[in-house]
């Protein structure tokens, strides 16, 4: 039997585009796991899976217009929910990746981030989870755990005086072509 869902107006799930304010609010802490945020947690990630070039690999709840304190991420063995994560500690070895978000499409930047993180977070079934995250798995959490505090990826080039591009197509071989763009 299906559980009501209570977010009624997040249905249709569309993802919410910048400058939206809805992606600028501090989240919530999730209090109690239920059924809708199982729900929601999986129709985020059928809605981050559809979304293949580029690949979408996680989704805040505010890229949803959800104010609580989750995301979906394709981290460690597949795409999963995490509730209330948090980062413990920052790895001293950086990366500059090159960076985009399924809120900000066709723009990217420069942003560099810890490689390795030590994290916590809740599953599904309420469980708590200390882990340590590295590399493409590190970079995910970062970036999603900045948009629970309203951050955006333009917000760290800027902080870190990076380079911002945009996508301007495909070149004759198929291969994605940029240019570079001020904020
Ligand atoms: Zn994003």
């Amino acid at each position: 039997m299906e559980n009501e869902v209570k977010d009624d107006k997040l249905y249709p799930m569309q993802v919410v585009k910048a400058p939206d304010q809805k992606l600028r609010i501090l989240t919530k802490p999730i209090k109690k796991i239920d059924q809708n945020l199982k729900r929601l947690t999986s129709e985020m990630i059928k809605l981050t899976k559809s979304f293949q070039d580029p690949e979408g690999v996680g989704l805040a709840a505010t890229q949803i217009g959800h104010d609580g304190c989750f995301f979906v991420g394709k981290i460690g063995d597949g795409f999963k929910a995490f509730i209330n994560p948090q980062i413990v500690s920052y790895g001293k070895k950086t990366k500059k990746y090159f960076e985009g978000c399924l809120s900000i499409p066709d723009y990217y930047g420069e942003v560099i981030r810890s490689l390795i993180l030590k994290v916590t977070y809740q599953d599904l079934e309420g469980i708590k989870h200390q882990e340590t995250l590295r590399s493409v798995d590190a970079w995910i959490f970062q970036h999603e755990v900045d948009h629970l505090h309203g951050k955006l990826f333009p917000d760290k080039v800027l902080e870190q005086k990076g380079k911002f591009y945009k996508f301007t197509g495909k070149d004759k071989v198929g291969s994605d072509t940029f240019q570079e763009v001020t904020i």
